[in-house]
């Protein structure tokens, strides 16, 4: 069984953790979920969700929480991590915002909110990489990822911009995998680079 740690100091966290489930069962796999809250359990787990929500929020609960050092430390040691909206913002190497201290495992920059305010929200039908037929992006005051390293991989872009990168074991989409049915990027960022 595969021990999936789902950031949970805030935001969209039972979403993911149904989506980690889904995607488990499509591979005659079961996941176990474990809510993080405070720090000692990221060790433990194989791999770890990082939701969608505020980041600002987010980034300030895991550095108080001693979260933080641990989730870089399950990156370094070449754990998946899928990080989605708030969660690759917190994920990225810079927000250009003081107010989120970002954790710099995936090399790229983001600009929060830039696809747009609340009302602007939006559902397209995303070209992956490696999908037969497109994925359906949910799109909720998304950030724009402004930049991405040499090293990283992108799987997808709309508007001329990319919104799911790759960089070693994390994954990383400006929308929102979880609010839809469709497993496939759960998939990727987990099955197709975990052995069974
Ligand atoms: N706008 C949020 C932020 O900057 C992210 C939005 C989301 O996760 N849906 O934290």
């Amino acid at each position: 069984s595969l021990r999936a740690g789902v950031l949970a100091v805030q935001g969209d966290v039972s979403e993911h953790a149904r989506a980690i489930e889904r995607a488990a069962t499509a591979h005659d796999e079961s996941a176990e979920v474990v809510e993080i809250r405070e720090s000692g359990l990221v060790p433990d787990c194989d791999v770890l969700l990082m939701p969608g929500g505020e980041s600002t929020t987010i980034s300030r609960l895991i550095h108080r929480e001693g979260i933080a050092g641990e989730i870089e430390t399950h990156v370094a040691e070449g754990n998946p991590v899928l990080a989605t909206c708030a969660g690759l913002i917190v994920a990225a190497s810079d927000a250009h915002d003081d107010r989120v201290e970002t954790l710099n495992i995936v090399d790229a920059t983001v600009e929060r909110n830039a696809f747009g305010r609340q009302k602007d929200s939006f559902e397209a039908p995303l070209d992956v990489a490696g999908f037969e037929d497109p994925f359906p992006a949910v799109f909720i005051r998304a950030p724009v990822i402004d930049y991405v390293g040499s090293d990283v991989e992108v799987l997808a872009s709309w508007d001329d911009r990319p919104v799911a990168i790759r960089d070693g074991p994390v994954v990383g989409t400006s929308f929102h995998p979880e609010l839809t049915e469709d497993p496939r990027i759960h998939d990727l960022a987990f099955f197709d680079s975990v052995e069974s």
